[in-house]
């Protein structure tokens, strides 16, 4: 039996990715001079996939690979203003408001009434605390937890953490890879909610997503109701 339902927060409470897309689409703009939108977008996706690494996830990280992705689109030709203008979409984002998903604070009250909740969220500590903060939903959660990453072993120590029996888990999100595989490869449930702007690195190839059981919802609204069908 499920007592406690995780939730991702990044497009799955609230939306994010719009604000990188929307950061993209006006980087291409700057840097219009250096190359066609699609060659710019190209190399961007590359140098952050490349920088995870180095910076992990979030705003800032997303900054120094724009700075850097500029910088090799213009064979090093950029010029101070242009970087100013990168620098500007940044910070705009960072103070940017949270704007929740559609149902998504109904979705939380009906099913807090019934279990306790738990929010997952990956990325910059700083960044996350922030709009956990401004969202205006934080107390529906019991727990709340900014992870650098989403992987089997960050989803077992948070359940060691709390002393959580997987098999009375669920993890809600967006993300195949993030949300759902690893949280069905400890033993257990996930609820994969796909969002139209999930940024390309979070989809799972067919090979890993294979014979994978979780369920799907169109809408995080039918949360409730879902729920109700696994009683
Ligand atoms: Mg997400």
């Amino acid at each position: 039996m499920i007592n406690i339902i995780a939730f991702d927060a990044d497009d799955t409470l609230w939306h994010n990715e719009n604000l990188y897309h929307n950061a993209k689409v006006t980087l291409t703009k700057i840097l219009a001079d250096y190359g066609e939108p699609d060659a710019i977008q190209a190399i961007l996706d590359q140098t952050e996939v490349r920088n995870i690494e180095y910076y992990g996830y979030g705003i800032k990280s997303f900054a120094l690979s724009m700075v850097e992705a500029a910088v090799d689109i213009s064979n090093g030709e950029v010029t101070g203003a242009e970087i100013s203008e990168v620098i500007s979409i940044t910070k705009n984002m960072l103070r940017a408001p949270v704007e929740l998903e559609d149902g998504a604070e109904d979705t939380l009250r009906q099913v807090a009434k019934n279990y306790e909740l738990m929010l997952i969220t990956k990325g910059d500590l700083f960044e996350q605390e922030r709009k956990i903060g401004i969202s205006g939903i934080a107390d529906y959660f019991l727990y709340l937890e900014v992870v650098g990453e989403k992987s089997e072993a960050t989803y077992q120590r948070l359940l060691g953490k709390y002393d959580i029996d997987p098999a009375g888990f669920l993890m809600v999100g967006n993300s195949l890879r993030s949300d759902i595989l690893p949280v069905l490869r400890i033993g257990g449930q996930a609820v994969y909610i796909p969002n139209e702007h999930t940024w390309f690195h979070e989809l799972a190839g067919e090979d890993e997503i294979g014979e994978a059981e979780y369920g799907e919802l169109e809408r995080l609204s039918h949360l409730p109701e879902y729920l109700q069908q696994l009683k």
